[in-house]
């Protein structure tokens, strides 16, 4: 007779809690409360909240095994998490009781929540994006997993030097991380270089080197629910063998080097989203975790499988972004060389798994490797992609594509100058659903970038915008709001966002309109408090708080901000005496490292800034602050204080967009362009509660094609004209007269590209008339409800709903 394994039910109350916590920094910190330090504090704490996690992690993997569910496998180079702590208390329904039971043992749980170092494992929205995603599926329980590359050190750190962006390495893994667990036992080998050999019947790559690929696994909770999905991160592991051999001739450094360089690859995070890094690390680091994940999702397919004959019944792999893209000739070689399906069969089932989401219309964003080293890398990859581009330009041709100008057009390999391989065109062929972010970046890149493609497959391209998840955008970064929505409407809008749109009852009842700004005072407070602490710069909170947070990008138009900021205070001191509506400009957001024009922005709003603030004749009634470090959980301190939500890129240019849909959950009325997402913000909450301005992509094009010249409106603009003079002879900048010219000569001498100064007067009226309406208190009030109210349909819930019912075809799991 076995004896069975027996657990204990983990329960939810704060003395069970209490006592967790205890057992947890004894045995697992290995602390006692005299020698705990806050640090330890925390881990004891997020360890006896990650034991009721793996209580329904397992449930939900013993579900997907008995169901033999459909999984969906989300392939990510980023995913932007940020804090665990408080999201996973708010999952398990534990918030308070969890308070509680450390105030119990004195202490004060709020100071422990801001000690967890963000898991900043992305640059922007695109992570983020990710991050919302798992967030969704779990609490709609479709059996999915996150995939990406566990990277040692995240997102850069950015402070700020005299008004400069220093970055400083994110080590985030320093005090350990209570939230994952180590895989040792799930290790594959993702081999490099080498050459191909044809035998008999199939290809082998052989002389190749090699490092192993480690799971790291962590849970991710739904929001009231069972179910759980996992993101497995894979960390590079020098290979035993490889160094025992340098070792064994004698070579003990170069042992050491050889396993440091090939452990490299899971190193750090490329600080850049929207630029090709063009480097060999960055392409390793690719292949590095789709070969993983791809030899991982075999296994799993062959545990309950004998055959492939079901193969794309049970999976399916989403590719966000092209980053992920080499995951295609990966389980083509896969099927092909090592599970030996015959070519054609193994095609089939990739275009039956696989589906990309494009993130960028712009050119330059769009990725591309160099033939010759990827031939050098990985060769047998590069022969199957040739193979698959044969097959495809031959199924053109068969389709009437004889045109050879449309032929050399849509061939995944770019042969104009440098070869290079297009690895959105491998994408799009080889997936059986291609989406855009938002409407109209669905609508550009039908009609632009992708244009041949949507001839040759319309019925490939599809939308799905963007979302977020409202549990960490609202209900966790936002209490006051949260709090209030619950006494109003119920709690229900947690997993049914549309449930907001009951708010509209209450138009015109005043008690309700005080308790909503006085909710969004409170937070504005909150705000000014930390940034006092933080920078020394001190608001009112009675101000309105304009937000332009986000990365630095010339298409962002940060400029465009900056050049109001700077005309209000020309107007401020030639007419002191006027009614100047106070006003609070907060700038957040990091620079890509090699992104020279980026920083010098940061630079100038830094200058500016302090300018502004130090004026007497001002009198407060400017200031402008730009908070170092954005990062999630800096996004989740300002957002929720937000009046104003500054979305201005140029029309076009920016995909969907997500801060938009923060800030607007948030109570802010954006200010913003009809580009991305703002679009359907606009439908969504009405026209009189979004302030629109500036050229439509179309006005964009127009204006592109007849010739724009920056030069005459400079020219015509006197109050543009003072302020670019004042930033090109140094106003700003007296200690180092020339430091803003490039700014000036590329908005006035080189062509403006982004159109700042076509939409600047259009966006001072704008900023006039949102003037006008802050004034009316009840009225700003009555349309920031409008916008909480308005927005449901931008929950990730939603979005993920449609992928999961359009694009992966799974459902979500029985959870009894
Ligand atoms: C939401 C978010 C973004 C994306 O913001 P956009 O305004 O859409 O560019 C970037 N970074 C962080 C930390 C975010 O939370």
């Amino acid at each position: 007779m076995t004896v069975g394994l027996e657990f204990d039910q983990l329960q939810s109350s704060a003395d069970a809690l209490r006592r967790s916590i205890s057992n947890r920094l004894m045995y697992g910190v290995g602390k006692d409360a005299v020698t705990a330090r806050p640090q330890d504090w925390l881990h004891a704490a997020a360890l006896a909240v990650r034991d009721r996690l793996v209580q329904r992690w397992m449930v939900t993997t013993r579900r997907q095994y008995d169901q033999d569910a459909k999984r969906v496998y989300y392939l990510s180079m980023e995913f932007l998490i940020g804090r665990t702590f408080s999201n996973a208390l708010l999952a398990l329904g534990i918030y308070d009781q969890m308070k509680e039971a450390l105030a119990d043992v004195g202490i004060d749980m709020e100071s422990l929540i801001d000690l967890e170092p963000d898991a900043a494992l992305g640059n922007g929205g695109l992570g983020r994006l990710a991050a919302c995603f798992l967030d969704s599926m779990a609490t709609l329980g479709i059996p999915g997993f996150g995939y990406g590359i566990r990277y040692d050190y995240g997102m850069f750190r950015q402070r700020i030097v005299n008004g400069e962006q220093v970055e400083a390495p994110d080590y985030w893994l320093h005090a350990g991380n209570p939230w994952e667990f180590p895989r040792p036992e799930v290790q594959y080998p993702v081999h490099f270089g080498g050459r191909t050999v044809q035998r008999d019947d199939h290809v082998e790559w052989i002389d190749t080197q090699h490092v192993n690929a480690m799971a790291y696994d962590t849970v991710i909770p739904g929001y009231a629910t069972d179910a759980t999905n996992t993101l497995r991160l894979w960390s590079a592991r020098a290979d035993e063998e490889l160094d025992l051999s340098a070792f064994n001739k004698g070579d003990y450094q170069g042992a050491v080097e050889t396993r440091n360089e090939s452990e490299n690859v899971s190193r750090l995070l490329y600080p850049d989203d929207s630029t090709m890094a063009g480097r060999e690390l960055r392409l390793r680091q690719e292949y590095f975790f789709v070969s993983a994940t791809m030899q991982d999702l075999i296994r799993r397919y062959l545990r309950t499988h004998s055959t492939f004959g079901r193969f794309s019944e049970k999976v399916a792999v989403h590719l966000n972004d092209t980053h992920p893209v080499l995951a295609i000739p990966e389980l083509l070689r896969l099927l092909v060389d090592v599970h030996h399906l015959p070519w054609a069969e193994a095609m089939g089932h990739i275009r039956r798994v696989f589906s990309y989401t494009n993130h960028t219309l712009m050119p330059e964003a769009l990725e591309t490797w160099d033939l010759e080293l990827l031939a050098r890398l990985l060769p047998r990859h590069l022969q199957i992609i040739f193979d698959i581009n044969a097959a495809f330009l031959t199924e053109a041709s068969d389709q009437g594509a004889h045109d050879l100008d449309l032929i050399r057009r849509i061939s995944l390999v770019d042969e104009f100058g440098h070869r290079r391989v297009r690895m959105a065109y491998l994408a799009i062929v080889a997936s059986h659903t291609v989406n855009g972010v938002s409407k109209l970046h669905s609508q550009l890149m039908q009609r632009d970038i992708f244009a041949d493609f949507a001839r040759l497959y319309p019925e490939r391209f599809t939308n799905v915008t963007n979302g977020i998840t409202p549990r960490r955008w609202l209900a966790q970064a936002n209490p006051p709001l949260a709090r209030l929505i619950d006494e109003s409407v119920g709690t229900n809008w947690r997993r049914d966002l549309l449930e907001l749109r009951g708010l509209r009852n209450l138009r015109g009842d005043a008690a309700f309109e005080a308790a909503f700004h006085a909710a969004k005072r409170c937070n504005k407070v909150r705000l000014v408090q930390r940034l006092t602490q933080r920078t020394g710069i001190a608001f009112d909170p009675d101000a309105l708080f304009d937000m332009q947070v986000k990365r630095i990008h010339e298409y962002k138009r940060q400029l465009l901000n900056v050049l109001h900021v700077i005309v209000r205070y020309n107007r401020i001191r030639e007419n002191p005496q006027s009614d100047w509506v106070p006003r609070v400009v907060l700038f957040a957001g990091k620079a890509a490292s090699a992104y020279r024009m980026a920083k010098t922005i940061i630079k100038l709003i830094n200058d500016v800034a302090e300018k502004v603030n130090s004026d007497p004749a001002v009198g407060g009634r400017l200031k402008v602050v730009f908070v170092p470090n954005y990062g999630v959980s800096v996004a989740e301190l300002m957002i929720p204080a937000a009046d104003l939500s500054e979305q201005i890129s140029t029309a076009g240019t920016e995909a969907s967009g997500t801060g938009n849909m923060k800030l607007a959950l948030n109570g802010a009325l954006t200010i913003g362009t009809l580009d991305g997402a703002n679009i359907e913000i606009g439908e969504s909450v009405g026209p009189e509660h979004i302030f629109i301005f500036g050229h439509t992509s179309d006005q964009v094009d127009a204006l592109r094609a007849s010739g724009y010249r920056p030069r005459q409106i400079y020219e015509d603009n006197a109050e543009l004209r003072t302020a670019l003079d004042q930033i090109r002879t140094g106003f700003f900048s007296p200690g180092d007269p020339a430091r803003f010219l490039d700014i000036f000569h590329s908005l006035v001498d080189w062509g403006d590209h982004y159109l700042v100064m076509a939409d600047f007067a259009a966006f001072i009226a704008a900023q006039e008339e949102v003037d006008r309406r802050f004034v009316d208190v009840a009225g700003w009030t009555a349309s920031a409800i409008e916008n909480v109210a308005g927005v449901g349909q931008f929950s990730s819930d939603r979005a993920i709903s449609e992928y999961a019912s359009d694009i992966w075809r799974v459902k979500p799991l029985d959870m009894g």
